[in-house]
């Protein structure tokens, strides 16, 4: 007997068929003999229609009400999908995610799990019910529940499958599993059988949609095979087909790069013409990230006739509080000017064949060279490569990156 891990995102369980259907997924592992631990999203897109229905209300509303507003939606998807369970035959109990012993910091909107003490998911196991948690939430030390920030139920699941020592977690979604790209995008995309954690954060960080980043982050840090033996595996709700396996050392394909992702949440914010002297950068990041603002690509201009441009990019919920902090600031460094973009895109590829292969960034170019797409930023890692360009672009230059790397059979 095994204890297993299954989570199913919104669109697993978007209406009553879909319910049905994870039930039936449910049970069938129930069945075989494993304890089954179920972790669900709210369904289809009742959390995007619950932060709507606030705007309307208070376009500020704080975020202590936000939580409690968006909570109630995976609390409508674990008693419908417990509902269904109850339906088909089967001992089932829901947990809200502070009943699941879910412990979070107070950071309402984006609460980080400090523990999750299991002591009733084990209780309710050991009466041999299937149990459903409710993702995405958990309550912090005030007794307020807390979220963990949009697509935060991966990260519940791989959570409970840590502390519990799960023997597998799976991820289930709506495509079958870990792709070179987005696949209903990008016909040519590719399904990878395994991926390695480090590939896998990555592409989740760098918008890929498939998994939550903290999730493979978590999974990536507890999930070591020798240690607990989670393995974490995507896979489809809607198809029998295998899915993608994450793990710590993934089978190397014959491919030099794993993926080709897109985010087009980015902005670009330029400071023209501050002096060129010592100490700015440090200055200007770091009023920044006082105010929590994470930068990601940063480019400097070499000094000429005295000054320098620095541009770099940020979340576009960032980008008005980023340009207030420069203007509230731009006479102290003596910038001439303070300019933004958000309609900019991030493309980046990776992999880990990076480190071990030169001229994988001079094929990227070539790709968007051929495209005739021009590139405003560049960002390079060990196993990433990223390029910043106009968002008209974004598609056209993935499809073009993936083809010239994986260029279709007939070729
Ligand atoms: N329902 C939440 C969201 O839409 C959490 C999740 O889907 O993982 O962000
Ligand atoms: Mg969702």
């Amino acid at each position: 007997m095994s204890l297993i891990v299954q989570k199913f995102g919104g669109s697993s369980v978007a209406d009553a068929e879909r319910v049905f259907n994870v039930a039936g997924i449910v049970t069938d592992t129930y069945k075989k003999g494993n304890d089954v631990v179920v972790v669900v999203s709210a369904q289809g897109d009742t959390t995007d229609d619950l932060i709507e229905k606030a705007k309307e209300i208070n376009p500020d509303a704080s975020k202590r009400e936000m939580d409690m507003l968006l909570t109630s939606g995976e609390q409508i998807s674990i008693s419908l999908l417990a509902m269904a369970i109850e339906k088909l035959g089967y001992p089932v109990v829901s947990l809200l995610g502070w009943q699941a012993g879910f412990n979070t910091s107070s950071a309402y909107g984006s609460a980080r799990i400090k523990r999750v003490i299991p002591d009733r998911i084990k209780k309710e196991l050991d009466k041999r019910n299937i149990v459903i948690v409710a993702g995405f939430q958990g309550i912090n030390r005030y007794g307020d529940m807390t979220t963990l920030g949009r697509g935060g139920s991966d990260t519940s699941a791989v959570a409970i499958a840590s502390v519990m020592h799960a023997d597998l977690c799976q991820i289930y979604t709506d495509v079958e599993g870990v792709y070179t790209a987005d696949p209903r995008k990008v016909p040519g995309a590719r399904k990878l059988s395994e991926i390695s954690y480090d590939e896998m954060l990555e592409l989740a960080t760098l918008g890929a949609q498939v998994l939550n980043n903290r999730s493979v982050e978590m999974a990536k840090k507890y999930g070591v095979p020798k240690k607990y033996n989670i393995e974490l595996e995507v896979l489809s709700s809607l198809t029998k087909a295998p899915g993608t396996i994450v793990k710590e050392a993934a089978k190397v394909e014959k491919m030099l790069i794993s993926g080709v992702a897109k985010d087009t949440n980015v902005a670009r914010i330029s400071i023209i013409g501050v002096p060129d002297r010592p100490g700015l950068a440090f200055k200007i990041f770091s009023k920044l990230s006082a105010k929590d603002i994470n930068v990601d690509i940063i480019l400097q201009s070499i000094g000429r006739h005295g000054t320098k441009d620095i541009s770099f990019t940020v979340t576009q919920d960032k980008m008005k509080e980023a340009i207030q902090v420069l203007e509230d600031y731009k006479s102290t460094i003596d910038a001439e000017n303070i300019v933004c973009d958000d309609k900019v895109a991030k493309v980046s590829i990776v992999g880990a064949g990076m480190e071990t292969h030169a001229g994988i960034a001079a094929k990227m170019f070539e790709a968007m060279f051929d495209a005739q797409i021009n590139i405003q930023m560049i960002a390079t890692s060990e196993i990433k490569i990223s390029v910043l360009i106009d968002v008209s672009d974004a598609d056209r230059a993935v499809n073009a990156i993936h083809n010239k790397f994986f260029p279709s059979e007939q070729d």
